[in-house]
């Protein structure tokens, strides 16, 4: 398969190609027309398969095909790491570069301030990890209630990690009716569940 038969958005076929990746990755193949069309996704796929833009490249999709004036994000990447979060945000900036989306990345062990105003500003696609996601739910400084894609990447390690709770508490904050992609490089029972948790299609 190549690139061009996903037929996404022009914008993002440039970003594609600013990256040179010439065809999709087995993931990307398998996943982004079934993520192009709305349903929910489980992905079982490692670091280094291209599994970021078999998430990314459908969410982008979605939101150029559905422009808004709202200022609330309309998707949430959740992370387990910080450096997963500032990897996957780098990434979505490259292919979303001929868009005039905005993304913003919220991790821990850094400045709080600096994330609040990117957040006040605006944004489509919130990335973040569980933890400090939930301080700025606390102090209102974002709302999940228009929320339409949510991707857990890496899900494993979201869970050994212990980040169940807080993950709940952000998933049950966003709307039943949203798309939800799950990606994890194992498929443990505990995976399942959550993806019989968090899925409905
Ligand atoms: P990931 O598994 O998402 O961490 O991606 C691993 C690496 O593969 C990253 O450096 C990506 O930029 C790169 N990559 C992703 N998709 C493709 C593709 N279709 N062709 C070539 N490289 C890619």
């Amino acid at each position: 398969m190549r690139f061009t038969e996903l037929e996404l958005d022009e914008s993002l076929q440039k970003g594609v190609n600013a990256l040179g990746y010439e065809n999709p990755t087995p993931i990307q193949t398998q996943a982004i027309p079934p993520a192009m069309a709305g349903r929910d996704i489980v992905g079982c796929a490692q670091t280094g398969t291209g599994k970021t833009a078999a998430f990314v490249l459908p969410a982008l999709e979605h939101l150029l095909r559905n422009p808004t004036k709202n200022q609330n994000p309309r998707v949430l990447i959740l992370t387990p790491t910080r450096e997963l979060c500032i990897q996957v945000a780098e990434e979505t900036r490259k292919l979303a570069n001929h868009t005039s989306l905005r993304i913003v990345s919220v991790y821990g062990g850094a400045k709080m301030q600096q994330q609040i105003d990117h957040l006040r500003r605006g944004a489509d696609i919130v990335v973040a990890t569980p933890g400090r996601l939930m301080d700025h739910m606390r102090r209102h400084n974002v709302r999940l209630s228009d929320v339409q894609i949510l991707v857990l990447d890496e899900a494993d390690p979201m869970l050994d990690r212990g980040f169940l709770p807080d993950i709940e508490h952000i998933v049950y904050q966003t709307p039943r009716q949203r798309q939800t992609m799950l990606f994890s490089a194992t498929m443990p029972p505990q995976i399942s569940a959550l993806a019989r948790q968090f899925q409905r299609d």
